[in-house]
């Protein structure tokens, strides 16, 4: 039996595992793939305090694993299934997919959210052929190549940019005429030979047997039908909160976990932090303020049960 469960290792989940452990608290973290989450999937990140230049994504998420090793929180694989609250022993049970239970009094999900789909035809056929949703692990393929991002948000802007190293040319396909994503992404995108901005377009189909060899887009003002010949396309239009396993009990209508401002759920002991919350600003330095103050409130929830 853990006094605390933390499940997820991006950077909620490692950031409450430091608080957790600094507190005193005997903490298992058990993440479902490798340390890091969404953001090792980033190039260069340039707005988490503390370096002068941007730092990688992978170079961040692993200072920050190798913090939380270095103040021994025990780290394991694991896919959790479920996880129910025992009120007769006031523990939870969290069980995994390879059916073992491990026991704890308190528990911090921290399990982020997964990138959306478009959900057209050809997307799932040509992912892995020329459809992708991570330019720093599949970017090198398309050196020279012709390639189009799809979404007007952060990710999308910097993703673009970050093609522009391979690529010979970038299609930023837009469903409006205004790109969600900060001015000061707007500003470099736009300023870009490398980038073409398509707005007010969504993608119809991906075509291609083999690979990707065009789009078919639909410009949503004069429904006008075009196809674009290209080699790639990475699409960025969002993300949906990692919470299947979860009671509806304690999720909103988007899926999201409801908190209050101590990142506690509605069951006690039971907190929540980082992407998968209600009200996410979605920024790095926000999840690792989530997830600290759940792990202080889960310090203080144990205490009480002494
Ligand atoms: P996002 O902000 O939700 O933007 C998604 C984009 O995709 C929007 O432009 C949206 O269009 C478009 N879109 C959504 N569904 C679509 C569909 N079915 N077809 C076509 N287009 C669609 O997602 P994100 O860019 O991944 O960012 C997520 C969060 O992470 C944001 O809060 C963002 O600020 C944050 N983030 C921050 C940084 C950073 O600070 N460096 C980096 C990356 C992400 P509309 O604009 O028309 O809705």
């Amino acid at each position: 039996m853990k006094e605390l469960i933390i499940i997820g290792a991006g950077p909620a989940g490692l950031t409450a595992a430091i608080y957790g452990i600094r507190a005193g608290l005997d903490v298992l973290l058990i993440e479902r793939y490798s340390p890091g989450g969404q953001v090792i999937n980033t190039y260069e990140v340039e707005n988490y305090p503390g370096f002068v230049e941007p730092v990688q994504g992978w170079e961040l998420m692993s200072a920050m694993e190798g913090q939380v090793r270095r103040l021994g929180v025990e780290i394991i694989n694991g896919d959790v299934k479920s996880i129910i609250k025992n009120t007769e022993e006031n523990l939870f049970n969290v069980e995994l997919t390879d059916n073992h239970i491990h026991k704890a009094k308190a528990i911090i999900l921290a399990c982020g959210a997964t990138h959306n789909q478009l959900k057209i035809p050809g997307e799932t056929e040509l992912t892995g052929k020329g459809v992708s949703y991570c330019a720093t692990c599949d970017g090198a393929f398309f050196k020279d190549k012709v390639t189009a991002v799809n979404g007007g948000g952060d990710t999308a802007l910097e993703e673009a940019l970050f093609l522009t190293k391979f690529a010979s040319k970038v299609y930023l396909i837009h469903r409006r005429e205004e790109f969600r994503g900060a001015k000061i992404l707007q500003d470099r995108v736009l300023s870009n030979d490398k980038i073409e901005p398509i707005y007010n377009s969504v993608v119809k189909s991906i075509n291609g047997s083999e690979n990707v060899t065009s789009l078919t887009l639909k410009n949503v003002k004069t429904s006008e039908e075009k196809e674009l010949k290209l080699d790639g396309l990475f699409i960025f239009i969002g993300y949906s909160p990692n919470t299947g396993f979860l009671p509806e009990e304690i999720l909103n209508e988007r899926s999201e976990v409801i908190v209050n401002k101590e990142m506690q759920t509605s069951v006690p002991g039971l907190f929540a932090a980082g992407d998968m919350r209600e009200d996410s600003k979605r920024q790095i330095v926000m999840a690792a303020a989530d997830g600290a103050t759940a792990a202080l409130e889960a310090y203080n929830y144990v205490n009480e049960m002494k």
